[in-house]
């Protein structure tokens, strides 16, 4: 690579290469590095604006109210732009990298690493390029950047189709076919101003929903659980784990979230030995398809702040340590006041069909014969956070040390989510990922 390719590449991933330093050393360094003052002055964000002034780009500046609410993580961008074209991208982008500014693109703002925010950069927000167009005829679904999966999902179930899409369906397309879909891709690689997605038939409605049980029946959900890989057709997917109980925090119940991919008949007798037991409350029925997908939204719901990490496990689960990890959870619900919502969620999703995409066709490296799970914990006291964030660290590591897998050669990373906390303020939001 050239200096000037070097150079390139720095730029558009708000990097600075410094060569003044001492002869045969380059130095570079990070926007993100607090020590390092914003770019964008006012003056140059004016200057921003009037070169766009005959576009329907909309420039949002510091001294206008509403930049507030469009940062993330914290970050007070020098200015945010509201894009409604690739020609108003390209030319916000000629104007960043002329002048040396920092930039990133924000498509649905559900990096938990504030990715999609810069201190004092440019930040080119595509919350208005959320198009859709489902194609019947080549079935295909082709998506502007600023869409979030659920505005797919009921696009393409008005025409009896579904996409391979996100679990969260409140997150951005655009940085989730980056992270998982797109070989090779990354923060500032390009913009992505439209995808095109294969399509595939999907009946209307899915039978599923959560069931919430009591602490006794443990026995008989791990041993369910622990069956789920031999078992499934393919259809059916099990998230199951320890939350708060429904209108009364102080106490954990179990939850399970059940999906069959079938009306209920099918899913009644697949799922029998669940729903045989007795349940607090049992919310499950057939459902159109785009709703199930919106089922987890409760992970992300505004209003308190919350930390999510996750590893991986294969079954069978012992016994042993899943009382553990509902003693652990339970002791944290009743020492901490709000924490409701909280949960360790074991997701059992069917993976032959996801393990017979070869592993360098795509960036998604987390997939082997394993599940997920994740420690979702939510809070309100900024005090807590770090209180917060050691608890979450030492079950993950607990279930990771006596449950996950380490990293096989050709079967996937064998982890889920990066190490190394970091954090996503939404509004008053505070993300914190382990
Ligand atoms: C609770 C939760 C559950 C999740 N579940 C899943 C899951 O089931 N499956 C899964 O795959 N992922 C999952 N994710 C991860 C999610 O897909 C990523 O956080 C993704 O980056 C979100 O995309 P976004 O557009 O909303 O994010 P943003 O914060 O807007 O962007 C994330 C990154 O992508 C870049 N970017 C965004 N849009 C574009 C674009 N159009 N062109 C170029 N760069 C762009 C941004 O600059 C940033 O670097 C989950 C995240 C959360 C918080």
């Amino acid at each position: 690579m050239t200096l000037e390719e070097l150079d390139f590449v720095c730029r558009l991933r708000n990097s600075r290469l410094d060569l003044s330093l001492q002869p045969g050393y380059i130095l570079i360094t990070s926007a993100r590095n607090p020590f390092i003052k914003p770019f964008l002055t006012y003056k140059r964000a004016i200057q921003l604006r009037q070169n766009l002034q005959d576009t329907e780009a909309t420039v949002i500046t510091p001294i206008g109210k509403a930049i507030r609410s469009l940062s993330i993580d914290g970050a007070r961008p020098g200015a945010v732009v509201i894009v409604t074209s690739s020609h108003e991208i390209s030319l916000v982008i000629t104007f960043a990298t002329c002048h040396y500014i920092p930039f990133v693109v924000q498509g649905g703002g559900f990096s938990t690493s504030g990715a999609s925010s810069t201190h004092g950069g440019i930040v080119i927000n595509l919350s208005i390029m959320r198009s859709i167009v489902v194609d019947l005829t080549s079935q295909t679904v082709a998506v502007q950047g600023g869409a979030t999966w659920d505005e797919v999902d009921q696009a393409a179930a008005k025409e009896g189709l579904a996409v391979v899409g996100c679990t969260t369906s409140a997150a951005g397309v655009g940085g989730t076919t980056l992270g998982a879909a797109i070989r090779g891709a990354g923060q500032s690689f390009g913009v992505v101003t439209e995808s095109v997605m294969r399509a595939h038939p999907q009946r209307p409605s899915v039978f599923g929903g959560f069931i919430y049980l009591p602490v006794e029946q443990l026995t008989a959900v791990v041993e369910f659980a622990n069956q789920f890989d031999t078992q499934t057709t393919g259809d059916e997917a099990l998230f199951f784990g320890f939350t708060t109980r429904p209108r009364a925090p102080l106490s954990t119940v179990i939850v399970a979230l059940l999906l069959y991919n079938e009306p209920s008949i099918a899913a009644e007798a697949f799922f029998a030995p669940l729903l045989a037991l007795k349940s607090i409350r049992n919310e499950t029925h057939e459902m159109p398809y785009p709703k199930m997908n919106t089922i987890l939204g409760w992970f992300v719901a505004p209003g308190t702040r919350k930390s999510i990490s996750g590893t991986t496990f294969t079954p069978p689960l012992d016994l042993q340590l899943m009382q553990e990890v509902h003693d652990d959870f339970d002791k944290f619900t009743r020492t901490y006041p709000r924490v409701e919502g909280s949960a360790v969620v074991f997701e059992l999703i069917p993976y032959t069909c996801v393990n017979q995409i070869s592993f360098d066709a795509t960036a998604y490296a987390n997939r082997g014969q394993y599940h997920n799970v994740m420690f979702i914990f939510r809070w309100y006291d900024q005090e807590l956070d770090m209180k917060m964030v050691n608890l979450e660290r030492a079950m993950t590591s607990k279930t990771r040390d006596r449950a996950g897998v380490v990293r096989i050669a050709g079967q996937g990373v064998g982890s889920t989510l990066n190490s190394g906390p970091t954090w996503w303020i939404r509004d008053t939001e505070i993300w914190i990922q382990i």
